[in-house]
C-alpha cells in the first residue's frame, strides 16, 4: 500500500470509529443536492464523498479534529481548552475554521452548502450533535458538515447548467 493509500484508509477507519460511515456523509449529499440533480442517487453521491476523502487537504482536518475531540473524551487537554471543547462553547470557532479547510476544495459554491447544512442538521450531525454525556464530537460534527459540502460542490460544478439558481 502507498503512503497515499494509507493515508485515505486510516481516514476512513477514523470516521468509522467515531460512527461515521461514508453512507451516512452521502445521505448529507443528497439532502444538499438531490433537489438540483434530478436522479442523483445515493451510489453517486457517495462516490463523491469518496472522492472528497482522497484530498490530502480533508484527510489532515480529519485526523487533526478527531485527535482533539478524543482528546477531550480522555480529558488530556489543558483548561481552559479542555473545558471549552468538551463543552462545545459556541464562540470557540475554531472546530469551523478547521472545516473551512474542507469546504474551500471546491470553491466559494462550498461555503453556502455549509451554512445550510450546519444550521439545518440533519441526519448524522442531528446525532454528532446531541451532547451526549462523555461523547465529544465538537469537531467531528463540523468536519462531517464540511465533506459532505464539497462534495455535494463537486457535484454541482460537473451539473454547471442546473445550478443557476444557487450561484
Ligand atoms: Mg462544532
Amino acid at each position: 500500500m502507498t503512503n497515499e493509500q494509507k493515508l485515505y484508509e486510516h481516514t476512513l477507519a477514523l470516521l468509522k470509529e467515531r460512527g461515521v460511515s461514508v453512507e451516512a456523509i452521502g445521505d448529507l449529499v443528497m439532502f444538499l443536492q438531490a433537489k438540483f440533480i434530478p436522479g442523483l442517487t445515493l451510489e453517486t453521491a457517495t462516490a463523491n464523498v469518496l472522492i472528497v476523502l482522497h484530498k490530502r487537504e480533508v484527510q489532515n482536518a480529519v485526523m487533526t479534529g478527531i485527535a482533539l475531540d478524543k482528546a477531550a473524551e480522555a480529558r488530556a487537554l489543558d483548561d481552559p481548552l479542555q473545558s471549552i471543547i468538551a463543552e462545545d462553547e459556541g464562540l470557540y470557532g475554531v472546530d469551523e475554521i478547521l472545516a473551512f479547510a474542507i469546504v474551500n476544495v471546491y470553491g466559494s459554491i462550498g461555503f453556502t452548502n455549509y451554512g445550510y447544512i450546519d444550521r439545518v442538521k440533519p441526519g448524522i450531525l442531528a446525532k454528532l450533535n446531541a451532547h451526549e454525556p462523555g461523547i465529544i464530537h465538537t469537531f467531528l460534527d463540523d468536519i462531517v458538515g464540511a465533506i459532505a459540502a464539497a462534495a455535494a460542490s463537486r457535484l454541482a460544478h460537473s451539473h454547471p447548467e442546473l445550478e443557476d439558481d444557487i450561484y
